[in-house]
């Protein structure tokens, strides 16, 4: 019998299972001539020590390893080597079987990797199962503890840092059917992690179909097999065992949407968690289809008006400029040529998203990416994540001549920290190209930047969509005015601070009535540098005054086509409707000169004295209620969800009701930035319910709607 045993160290910012080879050995289990001689003896998963080498004193808690899988990604790629090193020394019997997006396809690389880690026996370049199922066959066959066949042809073997044998072809599952292997939640390979692990915010991994259609040539998984699907029963039996157990399950799909059936599985998931007695989940996080814009946004309401999603949904761009599209072969996409269509479904029904921009792509310039950026936020998205372009081991700009035909410039950066030099986890990144140079790079982050804390932080949404729709601005017209306007016209110490306080605040913390820490359970959450400079406007009622007031004199300088008084009024309005950060009423009346719910409602302004009571009793995505106590309040207020980028209901009043002459009495519900008239927003959702549960007679709808109601004032777990 052979101690088998899993390494998948975890990125330093989530606790997320260990779900690749947690996949792998649920596979292996269905091969019962080789697990009779085998034992799987547990996960090391989790490091909150201050070196990697700490682990290897649990490694050998269920018997000490024969065998030890390793998963390689680049959130983990020096911790595991260290640990693997140290572990052949302490055991030098062990076998090793690396595999993961980090093991190097192309030779050089390959060869040098080799050679700088002779603790690896066997290396896998693609997906996994049926190289691992052979390599078991062989080392139990080696060792003479059963003898079986094997194939050889489709892993590498070294012995001492140099190859022996070659891997010649990659072997996939099942090319025709459905995967249907049992799935290792339900096997409950997971078990003793979950319980050893009772306070973190735990993340799984549903993969609901592998592989995708298209080859982004700076992403790895294009490379590999077409897609093939899982089967719903082994979906639903993984959902059914995460509905209780973790707090978020993010989709592995490359794009979820792409079938039909996935709107059922949204569905299935939505059904079991009304009818799951105690829930942990609360969020999804989830890469939409490109291609099938009706399901995608179907599929994203559903999770959303049942608040099951963590920041909205993915809309992934990466670029709107078409000869970039091109280099970067994404141009078969109907995504950039649907956006109008996506963009507008997803405002008016108030459905949040976010998009994902890459600076740095071939033939992106400075020009072209900002005019892309503008086109975004003539939308309502909740957020822009804007990164720069990363190099992948095996991405295609990777392994061949993209570096030199578009004078691709890398730069080393430290993306995981450790007090040990060799721990510490890196990133290679653009720093400039044959279209963009570094200081045009460095130009773009603070102008994102600024549209972060301005635009989606809505400090100046409102009056800046007011200019869009009525004058058409641009919105990044406003964002370089503004920047212009605070860093060369009237630059002074409090723009000074707000810049830097994007840099995590440090500088002004000891001013700070929040801190800029939290513990949640046994992690330490910060504040995003976002949040910080949202804090830095918000969190004192003489910098709001101040930056207000800076407000009506950058419009009047730069568009003085507005009339004055209007804006004086718009600027009251978008500072009103933002909440207080230093004095936070939950409830807050105000009044303007105009009808402003009904313009960003209706397009229609009245110039009618308007009151407003707006309201908040929760706050953001957590749906933290008031009573927690000020400050971890005002900590979800400002978007400091426990994950990154949340700022869904976060920074403005969420709800309330305004009244003027003409238009009467009426109530709201605001989501990023668009308001609902009169309760709306939650119609489709009640629709929702009555069809899911239409089939099952022996449901009670009541019942449902009762939980749909209460999901509106669910609490998260207490933060301590
Ligand atoms: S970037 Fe997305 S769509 Fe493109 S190849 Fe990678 S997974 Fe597929």
């Amino acid at each position: 019998m052979l101690n088998v045993h899993g390494i998948q160290l975890n990125a330093h910012y989530t606790v997320t299972l260990p779900v690749s080879i947690g996949t792998l050995w649920a596979y292996i289990t269905t091969r019962e001539d080789i697990t009779e001689h085998l034992n799987f003896t547990g996960f090391t998963v989790y490091q909150r020590t201050d070196t990697v080498l700490d682990l290897l004193d649990n490694i050998d808690k269920n018997g000490v390893p024969d065998v030890v899988m390793v998963s390689l990604y680049m959130w983990n790629r020096n911790r595991s080597n260290k640990l693997t090193k140290a572990l052949k020394e302490k055991w030098p019997h062990v076998k090793i079987i690396v595999g993961g997006n980090d093991v190097p396809q192309h030779p050089e690389r390959f060869k040098e990797f080799v050679n700088e880690n002779p603790q690896y026996d066997y290396y896998v370049n693609s997906e996994g199962e049926i190289p691992l199922e052979n390599i078991l066959r062989k080392i139990l066959s080696d060792k003479n503890i059963f003898v079986s066949d094997y194939l050889d042809d489709c892993f590498h073997i070294t012995e001492n840092g140099k190859v022996i044998s070659k891997s010649k072809t990659k072997r996939y599952l099942n090319h025709k059917g459905e995967l249907d292997f049992p799935s290792a939640c339900a096997i409950g390979l997971y078990d003793d992690l979950v319980a050893s692990l009772p306070d973190v915010e735990l993340q799984g991994v549903l993969e609901t179909n592998r592989g995708c259609p298209y080859s982004c040539t700076f992403c790895d998984w294009g490379l590999e097999e077409k897609m093939r699907k899982f089967s719903m029963r082994r979906i639903k039996e993984e959902l059914d065992w995460y509905i209780g157990n973790v707090h978020e399950i993010m989709l592995s799909d490359a794009n979820f949407g792409i079938l039909k059936r996935d709107i059922d599985i949204a569905k299935y998931l939505i059904k079991s968690k009304i009818l799951h007695p105690n829930p942990r989940l609360h969020s999804t996080a989830i890469t939409y289809a490109k291609n099938n814009k009706e399901r995608v946004v179907r599929i994203a309401e559903l999770l959303e008006k049942f608040d099951f999603s963590r920041s909205g949904a993915t809309f992934s761009l990466q670029s709107m400029n078409d000869p970039t599209l091109v280099a970067i072969r994404r141009d078969n996409m109907s995504i950039a040529k649907d956006f109008d269509w996506i963009a507008e479904n997803f405002t008016t029904r108030g459905i949040p998203y976010y998009h994902e921009m890459i600076m740095g792509m071939p033939l992106e310039t400075k020009e072209t990416f900002l005019t892309g950026m503008s086109k975004l936020l003539e939308y309502n998205p909740l957020e822009i994540n804007v990164y720069k372009l990363a190099w992948l081991e095996n991405s295609e700009i990777g392994l061949d001549g993209h570096t030199e035909k578009y004078q691709l410039e890398w730069a080393k950066f430290e993306q995981g920290p450790s007090i040990h030099d060799d721990e510490k986890e890196y990133a290679f990144i653009i720093d400039s190209t044959s279209t963009i140079s570094n200081a045009d790079m460095q130009y773009i982050r603070n102008i994102r930047d600024m549209i972060q804390i301005l635009w989606l932080g809505k400090s100046l949404f409102y009056i800046g969509r007011y200019l869009q729709q009525e004058y058409n601005i641009e919105a990044c017209d406003i964002i370089e005015n503004f920047y212009k306007y605070t860093t060369v016209d009237n630059k002074n110490e409090y723009w000074d601070t707000l810049y830097l306080s994007k840099e995590d605040a440090v500088r002004d913390s000891g001013n700070f009535k929040v801190p800029l820490w939290y513990n949640y359970g046994t992690n330490r959450y910060k504040f995003t540098r976002y949040t910080n400079a949202w804090l830095y406007l918000h969190g004192s009622i003489e910098r709001k005054e101040y930056f207000y007031k800076e407000m009506q004199k950058f419009f009047t300088l730069y568009y003085p086509q507005v009339d004055s008084y209007l804006l004086a009024d718009l600027i009251k309005f978008n500072k009103n409707i933002l909440v207080d950060g230093e004095n936070i009423n939950l409830e807050h009346t105000f009044e303007t000169e105009y009808s402003w719910i009904e313009y960003f409602t209706t397009k229609k302004l009245n110039k009618i004295t308007t009151t407003y009571n707006t309201k908040i009793e929760v706050a953001g995505n957590a749906k933290i209620p008031a009573s927690v106590g000020k400050e971890k309040f005002l900590y979800y207020v400002a978007g400091g969800h426990e994950f990154m980028f949340n700022k869904q209901n976060a920074f403005g009043y969420p709800e309330g009701s305004y009244t003027n002459k003409v238009s009467g009495d009426h109530s709201f519900i605001s989501r990023v930035g668009t308001f609902f008239p009169d309760g709306t927003y939650f119609d489709s959702a009640e629709d929702v319910l009555k069809e899911i549960f239409s089939e099952e007679k022996e449901h009670k709808l009541e019942n449902a709607q009762m939980r749909l109601k209460l999901s509106k004032n669910i609490t998260t777990p207490e933060v301590i």
